[in-house]
């Protein structure tokens, strides 16, 4: 993946849209270049099996060719030659041009919510034009270097449909112009009955603290189904607390990891298997080299049905061979408030390599 030279987009931001267009071209407006990555990820038939959401709990699992050939079907000539074979429709033609409605547009071939009515404007130059994407995980990009010029071509993160080019002359807050085809659009307006391929999935939120939660949190992120692990403090009496308070006062919080998943395809059995393979459940407040009660073994349960299971599990695991010699300690309560750590402690091991010394499920 690389970063796209924001030299390189500013000198072909008038390539597609010469001669239709007052550009504003002063680079660097925003600065949303930056964030911006090429990206090779597509609806490869290998990746389908591997489940992926997206931050605002879409499911963006790429779909298979045969999927998108089925997909396919439904649509009109245009769209097809639009979305499958990266066309583009003629300037001030698209029936999206000049909604000013109020909701939000996703891929007309999958369904996914790409853009919404919230960061639409007025480009001038003949296509529906935004300054930002619906969810970042939701686009994906190309290098472009067809018709001899070098643009940057956007594309749905599910179905890999062509959706347009994005331009470095958008307004503030990004900089950016998402250029749009109305033909790989639908509009869904506020209110409306939604598809469920157009809605997030429905997730369940778990808690589980077993020691040091960049371990933790790390183990958990991996698991298929898994749609976002989240470190954070829990079960103490001090509201808002910082890592040093965790450590060094007595705040009662134990290292917490907040699970968010799907239930369709991982269990919170599964999940309460993973927690008691990485941590061990019978060393009263501590983990390994790791003493205090912020290290304690606790399950945070958010429902009845969560706190029966995670206590028919324990005493389950308890008869089992690898613990009938040794008591399970693990706490289990309702979920009390989570405290989201500072935002360093997220995501440790991914930004940081290395990993804890706790066992992989
Ligand atoms: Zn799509």
């Amino acid at each position: 993946m690389q970063p796209i030279p924001a030299a390189i987009l500013f000198i072909t931001s008038t390539a597609i849209t010469a001669g239709t267009l007052a550009l504003n071209l002063q680079p660097g407006i925003g600065g949303g270049m930056d964030d911006i990555e090429f990206s090779t990820i597509g609806a490869t038939d290998d990746m389908a099996n591997k489940p992926r959401y997206s931050k605002s709990a879409y499911d963006i699992t790429p779909l298979t060719s045969d999927e998108i050939k089925t997909r396919a079907e439904k649509l009109t000539d245009e769209q097809r030659r639009v979305l499958l074979n990266k066309g583009t429709e003629q300037a001030f033609c698209g029936n999206l041009l000049d909604n000013h409605k109020e909701g939000f547009y996703a891929c007309a071939l999958c369904g996914l919510p790409l853009f919404s009515s919230d960061s639409k404007f007025d480009s001038g130059s003949g296509w529906p034009s935004f300054f930002k994407p619906f969810d970042k995980d939701h686009i994906h990009y190309e290098s472009d270097n067809s018709l001899g010029m070098q643009r940057v071509e956007i594309l749905c993160a599910r179905c890999t449909g062509h959706l347009g080019h994005l331009f470095h002359d958008g307004p503030n807050p990004t900089g950016l112009r998402y250029c749009l085809n109305s033909e790989s659009l639908t509009f869904f307006e506020k209110g409306e009955d939604l598809p469920a391929e157009s809605m997030p999935v429905a997730t369940e939120t778990a808690y589980f603290a077993g020691g040091c939660f960049w371990g933790v949190e790390d183990r958990f992120q991996a698991v298929p189904g898994v749609i976002d692990a989240v470190s954070g403090y829990q079960g103490g009496t001090v509201n808002n607390p910082t890592y040093k308070q965790v450590c060094y006062s007595d705040t009662g919080h134990a290292e917490s990891v907040r699970v968010v998943f799907d239930p369709k395809r991982v269990s919170y059995r599964s999940l309460l298997e993973v927690f008691f393979k990485i941590h061990d459940p019978t060393t009263l407040n501590r983990q390994g080299p790791d003493i205090g009660d912020q290290y304690r073994s606790a399950i945070f349960t958010t429902s009845d049905e969560q706190l029966a299971q995670a206590k028919a599990y324990i005493a389950e695991a308890q008869n089992s061979d690898r613990f009938k010699s040794r008591k399970i300690v693990t706490q289990i309560e309702p979920a009390p408030k989570f405290y989201e750590a500072e935002e360093y402690h997220q995501d440790y091991h991914l930004k940081h390599g290395g990993s804890c010394q706790i066992p992989t499920p």
